[in-house]
């Protein structure tokens, strides 16, 4: 679950990070009132869930309320790598001395938390990784240790951060490490972390990614989940509690489990076709389940084949084969099926389908059978 940068300010805040007070805004008018009573200059902001709004005209600074209305009004609307502007934040500006960069985020394979820091923040972070990566200080935090004073005051003195800078730095990436701990983030990122002329340091930008399996922990998060960009056919699949990805290609993919769904999709692609969707349907595929997966493959006018890979672990084939029945009697699907049904009790499912067996419904032995079989319906229909 991707934040706008105002919700990340204000999940930080809840935490005590020293972030700018602001307002969103929807329209220009209500940016120039933000504007009125937060006092100029302001900075006059974008959101959007993606980077690089600065290089993108997407952030202003604005000294004026004819600036902030000439912002705004070219803001609103405006084009950022395909995602527009509906929102703008208005905050008090900030001086700045100096630009910083800090983050944690999960390294996999270290199976632990990683800390990064540069004292070369900023717009350009990128050229620095790729360019001086020496100058970004990295700290692997063993979750079940957590991150200390000590070790903080360490990771910050090795990054060539100013004296100055030093304790407000290291007080603000405990309460960085501390909400991305306690808060269930996936990634928690602050460019720039600022130094301001009065010698503060300060919040100046905030990327905030929550993990979407912690809201039973965090109900407040609901917010956030109503504001994420989604594609039509992902707002379907969501409201049916679908895990769904959508792709480019025409074979509509529906699988149990999400390891099982992804080698469907590289499956697929193996035998020269293109998944049009990512859709696991988790554990139990009962009919009313597989029949909202139908359903929201169905109105993606790109399938043109649907290749079912279902393997019974719990659930057993005949109650999968039923629920497949079932819920073709509900759903009327424009593209031909073709389901491969293998695991436990999988010869009971498979006698149960196969009265049921037609040119829009086959079956076949093997996820590669199924497969080669998909792709040449779908390239068929295409034709
Ligand atoms: P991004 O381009 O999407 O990362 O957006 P940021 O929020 O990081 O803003 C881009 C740049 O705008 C920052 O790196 C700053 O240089 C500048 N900027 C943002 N807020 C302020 C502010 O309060 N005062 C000043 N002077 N510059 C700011
Ligand atoms: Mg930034």
């Amino acid at each position: 679950m991707d934040l706008f940068e105002y919700q990340g300010k204000q999940f930080f805040s809840k935490y005590g990070l020293p972030v700018s007070s602001g307002e969103i805004t929807f329209t220009v008018e209500e940016a120039v009132e933000a504007a009125e009573r937060l006092g100029l200059p302001v900075m006059v902001k974008a959101q959007v869930h993606t980077g690089g709004r600065g290089k993108a005209g997407g952030v202003k600074f604005a000294a004026t309320i004819d600036d902030v209305r000439e912002h705004a009004s070219n803001i609103f609307g405006l084009n950022i790598k395909d995602h527009v502007v509906k929102r703008i934040w208005i905050e008090k500006a900030s001086d700045i001395a100096e630009e910083y960069y800090a983050s944690f985020t999960l390294d996999r394979s270290a199976k632990k938390h990683l800390g990064m820091l540069s004292a070369e923040g900023g717009v350009e972070i990128e050229t620095v990784a790729e360019e001086n990566p020496d100058a970004i200080a990295k700290i692997w935090i063993d979750p079940t240790k957590g991150l200390d004073l000590e070790t903080a005051t360490q990771w910050v003195s090795s990054a060539n951060l100013p004296e100055k800078a030093v304790e407000g730095a290291t007080e603000i990436l405990l309460d960085l490490y501390k909400s991305y701990v306690e808060g269930d983030a996936d990634l928690v990122e602050i460019n720039p972390l600022i130094l301001t002329s009065e010698g503060k340091v300060h919040v100046l930008d905030a990327k905030v990614t929550l993990d979407g399996n912690s809201t039973f922990r965090h109900p407040e998060y609901v917010e956030f989940d109503q504001t994420q960009t989604r594609d039509e056919r992902e707002t379907a699949a969501h409201d049916r509690g679908l895990q769904y990805v959508g792709l480019d290609g025409t074979v509509g993919v529906i699988a149990n489990g999400a390891g099982l769904a992804m080698a469907t999709v590289d499956v697929v692609n193996q035998v020269g076709g293109s998944a049009a969707n990512f859709l696991d349907i988790g554990g139990g595929a009962n009919a009313e389940v597989m029949a909202g997966a139908l359903e929201v493959i169905n109105n993606d006018p790109e399938v043109k084949s649907i290749f079912i890979n279902i393997f019974g672990g719990i659930t057993r084939g005949e109650e999968v084969a039923n629920g497949i029945i079932e819920a073709l009697q509900n759903v009327e699907i424009e593209a031909p099926i073709v389901i491969r049904l293998d695991g436990t009790n999988a010869d009971e499912g498979r006698t149960i389908l196969e009265p049921h067996l037609s040119e829009a419904l086959q079956m076949a032995p093997t996820m590669l059978d199924a497969a080669e079989q998909a792709v040449d319906l779908a390239r068929k229909e295409s034709n």
